[in-house]
């Protein structure tokens, strides 16, 4: 029997000044205290937001994320944020290697080594993205792209640190696209990580081992999503950005 979570985290990326910010962060606050939900919620904003939001939300119902931290603990790097610093606000978790910064911020797979080593150091839960691009996909490269990701910024971990990370999978042809992986290529792609999960760490790891999706989820195709064994949530972009929207993706649970 597995005691892997459900989770349903959000990520805001560079949206909602600070008082946007803190009226959502509320908003959900008062909408997740009426109902009791099958799943963990977790809210991943700017880092400005982070100690305003810590401070309006009930910790028991909602987790706060960083959307990312510097690979250096410390010193002269003028304009970065330390896993340190976001600890200190109360943020528990922390996205990394999210496609976009991969992407335009040129993060690799062994400075994203650096920051999950410096997450987990502060106890900080890493939500490690991982996931192809369009042409991986069509090449049939996609399997072997994924493994290789973690491989290269996960596996040298031992297990027990292993074991406090999520991991979501993101195709990134699905990120704010509007086109959604389908059940059954999620489904597929989960499974797989998950047996490659058991390769590297056993069992008993990889069956504890939260694996969400992301990639336009949204109220109508969560529930769907969600069904398969292997998904264990979701890491949701635009459709968490207000509560009408994210509340129905966290009730597919
Ligand atoms: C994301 O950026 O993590 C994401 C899944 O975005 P969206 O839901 O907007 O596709």
């Amino acid at each position: 029997m597995s005691m892997r979570k459900n989770i349903v985290a959000g990520n805001w990326k560079m949206n909602k000044n600070l008082q946007e910010g803190i009226a959502l962060a509320k908003e959900l606050n008062e909408a997740l205290k009426e109902k009791s939900v099958h799943c963990d919620v977790i809210i991943g904003t700017p880092f400005i937001h982070l100690a305003s939001v810590v401070d309006v939300v009930d910790s028991n119902h909602i987790g706060v994320a960083a959307q990312n931290c510097a690979d250096k603990a410390a010193g002269a790097y003028t304009g970065e944020v330390s896993a340190a610093m976001v600890a200190s606000t109360g943020a528990k978790y922390v996205i990394l290697g999210h496609s976009e910064r991969r992407a335009y911020y040129h993060e690799t797979p062994e400075i994203l080594k650096e920051k999950v080593l410096l997450a987990l150091a502060n106890g900080l839960t890493p939500i490690f993205c991982i996931g192809e691009v369009l042409e991986e996909r069509v090449s049939g490269k996609h399997f072997e792209v994924v493994k290789s990701q973690m491989e290269a910024s996960l596996f040298d971990l031992p297990a027990n640190d292993f074991g406090k990370i999520i991991l979501a999978y993101e195709p990134v042809w699905a990120i704010g696209t509007g086109k959604t992986a389908t059940a059954a290529q999620a489904q597929e792609m989960h499974a797989f990580i998950r047996e490659a999960l058991t390769g590297k760490y056993g069992a008993a790891v990889a069956g504890n081992a939260s694996i969400l999706y992301g990639g336009s989820c949204n109220a109508a195709n969560a529930k769907e999503l969600f069904s398969n064994p292997d998904v264990d949530g979701g890491l949701i972009g635009g459709a968490s950005l207000s509560v009408d929207k994210f509340m129905p993706i966290i009730e597919a649970f």
